[in-house]
């Protein structure tokens, strides 16, 4: 356990000080969610649906992964998801978009992460205001018709039409129970009854959480692991005799590659909020190998000696279910089919009701709507023939 868990985990007299502040940080939590319901301060509905995703305790519980794999989900039925941030907390700026190419200083690094393991596949825009960051977004990608908020449970000023809240299922992930700022719950538990879907985080114990029987719970495991270069993500390899250098903080990580029969000498990563290339001067380093978070870091300097360790995770199938359902509810309304546009030109798209297509005139294409989800695909949409009437 490192310090931060041992602050979690434990119920000191430091912790029942602070016990009052968690008692007012859900009040005014509270107060907030019942401004909204009166009607007294106004939420933003998008035009387009937007899924949250996140956990209830401070730290990322997987979630991260969870956004990787639900990105794929979208793309697989021809969906184009865009995804905001909030980025780090002392993001006060106006709304920016996020490359591989992005300043770690400017970005963050949660960000950055979201984009190298997204590999650039589909927008993502960070900033300390939501709704402008979701407004800016899609200023600047019409194309999308799906967002995805990978954090803000709380922020209740922008609507949304799912919540999924993930859950570390295997580090007694509520700590001592307690709400921030005594205990790493960022909200009271009974939260999880009033979301869309829970999502297990199972590595390895089997210890389950109640959620109550009306929330759908659902099951992430690991899956794959394999080593792929930093700079190259398509090569993949075993190492085997080489010299391996980690630079890591993780005992999981290192007990992993333990497991794995490899030998390594490690490095603590800690007080490298930045690496620095002076900071990883091996000279008899073969490979250097981080976790993936750590090693975006490194993504301005890394040369082919720079590993990451690639975790796949397997999701249960019913939570893409439960999605595609909900999104094609929220498809089905006609007003959501007028501000489609086509992913080419951008232009408006035209709703043919009984032939279930969008056409773009301009492009002379039409976009099918396969099983109520639009499919914005330029290599799935039909060549509309010169002599068919548009
Ligand atoms: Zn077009």
């Amino acid at each position: 356990m490192n310090w931060s868990e041992l602050y979690w985990h434990r119920v000191t007299p430091f912790h029942v000080l602070l016990w009052p502040l968690s008692l007012l940080f859900i009040m005014v939590l509270a107060f907030k969610r019942l401004l909204f319901r009166l009607g007294i301060l106004r939420s933003v509905r998008l035009p387009v649906p937007i899924i949250f995703v996140d956990s209830i305790t401070v730290g990322d519980a997987g979630k991260t992964s969870l956004v990787i794999w639900l990105i794929n989900a979208l793309k697989a039925f021809g969906l184009r998801p865009g995804i905001i941030s909030r980025g780090y907390s002392e993001n006060y700026g106006s709304p920016i978009p996020v490359t591989i190419s992005s300043k770690l200083k400017v970005v963050g690094n949660r960000a950055l992460l979201i984009a190298y393991q997204s590999k650039d596949i589909c927008p993502i825009w960070i900033g300390h205001d939501r709704v402008k960051v979701a407004q800016a977004l899609l200023a600047a990608h019409p194309e999308c018709n799906v967002l995805i908020c990978e954090d803000g449970l709380q922020d209740v000023r922008l609507q949304r039409d799912l919540e999924i809240v993930v859950v570390d299922n295997s580090k007694q992930n509520f700590g001592n129970g307690l709400i921030l700022p005594a205990g790493p719950l960022r909200d009271s538990l009974s939260r999880l009854n009033k979301v869309t879907a829970v999502v297990m985080n199972q590595k390895s114990s089997r210890s389950l959480v109640n959620t109550g029987s009306h929330v759908k719970t659902f099951y992430m495991r690991p899956g794959n692991v394999y080593f792929t270069n930093l700079l190259n993500p398509d090569y993949r390899s075993v190492f085997r005799d080489k010299s391996i250098h980690v630079i890591t903080d993780s005992q999981d990580f290192l007990d992993q590659l333990k497991y794995l029969k490899i030998n390594v000498r490690s490095h603590s990563a800690i007080n490298h909020y930045q690496f620095t290339k002076e900071d990883l001067q091996f000279p008899d380093a073969e490979i250097i190998l981080m976790k993936a978070e750590d090693a975006v870091k490194c993504l301005s300097f890394a040369n082919k000696k720079f590993w990451v360790l690639h975790e796949e995770i397997v999701v249960d199938i019913g939570l893409r279910e439960t999605i595609l359902k909900k999104l094609r509810e929220q498809f089905m309304d006609p007003k959501l089919l007028d501000i489609l546009v086509c992913p080419l030109c951008k232009g408006p798209l035209t709703y043919k009701k009984n032939e279930k297509e969008l056409i773009c005139k301009a492009d002379r294409l039409a976009f099918p709507i396969r099983d109520g989800i639009p499919v914005m695909l330029e290599e799935e949409a039909r060549i509309l023939p010169a002599e068919e009437e548009i």
